[in-house]
């Protein structure tokens, strides 16, 4: 039996980057940080293995790194046509694959389908299937797309993003209109809509959930644990991914 192997170098709006690997297929989801930071950060991983890149959506804490990781030639980069558009405006020339939403893919051992999320820049969550394991990877959407709960419950791990606690996001020096893109549909979720949107994805085949894209300022791992972890009828694992380090190698 092949393991699922998954490490979350980094998540939050300083930038993303997350490492799947099964047999020989190793990918990144995003590349918002360096290769050089992401050996400092996990040296576990060989990042001259990877294959292929997913680009969720091309806000800068997704894509400020990417250059970096294009040096070496047979990367393909994975992203919509919107995307495309936005890193070539920036003056970006790299071997890419367009993707659409709901239509699946191949990448060596693993099939991969690109999720329509609701963000204010048009972004792609991840459904990604090999012969053993799956996996869900759900950030930046102001909403969680429960039109794909039935697949999000045929995943054995969940990455999701748990962004703002409310009161902290209300509270905090944000300037008002940061803050109303932020709770919009086209923001980030809140604790409150995580729990919601776990609670409908339990199945008998999850077994673990990692909490994504925590803000910095706004969101601690105390108020997850309060108001998600506590809350939550799932009774598998719960696993903090980190703005500035590296989750351990997540074996699934
Ligand atoms: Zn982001
Ligand atoms: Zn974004």
């Amino acid at each position: 039996m092949s393991l699922m192997k998954v490490s979350i170098i980094g998540s939050s709006s300083s930038g993303n980057l997350t490492y799947i690997e099964y047999n020989n297929t190793c990918i990144l989801i995003d590349a918002g940080i360096s290769k050089r930071d992401a050996k400092i950060r996990n040296p576990l991983i060989n990042y001259d293995k990877v294959n292929a890149i997913l680009l969720t959506h091309a806000h800068d804490d997704h894509i400020k790194r990417l250059d970096g990781w294009m040096n070496k030639s047979n990367i393909n980069i994975y992203m919509s046509k919107h995307s495309l558009g936005v890193l070539t405006k920036r003056g970006y020339y790299f071997k890419h694959i367009i993707i659409n939403e709901n239509k699946p893919f191949e990448i060596g051992d693993m099939s991969i389908l690109p999720l329509l999320l609701s963000h204010d820049m048009k972004c792609f969550g991840y459904f990604i299937m090999t012969k053993e394991k799956n996996l869900c990877y759900i950030t930046d959407t102001g909403i969680f797309p429960y039109n794909y709960t039935t697949i999000v419950k045929d995943s054995d791990i969940l990455l999701i993003e748990a962004n703002h606690d409310i009161d902290m996001l209300y509270e905090s020096e944000r300037p008002f209109s940061l803050i109303q893109r932020i709770i919009s549909d086209k923001g980030h979720l809140r604790n409150e809509q995580t729990l919601d949107a776990i609670e409908s994805c339990i199945s008998s085949r999850l077994k673990k959930i990692v909490f994504m894209h925590m803000s910095q300022e706004c969101n601690t791992k105390d108020c997850i644990h309060n108001n998600i972890v506590l809350k939550s009828s799932f009774k598998g694992e719960f696993i903090f991914s980190d703005a500035l380090k590296s989750t351990e190698v997540i074996e699934v």
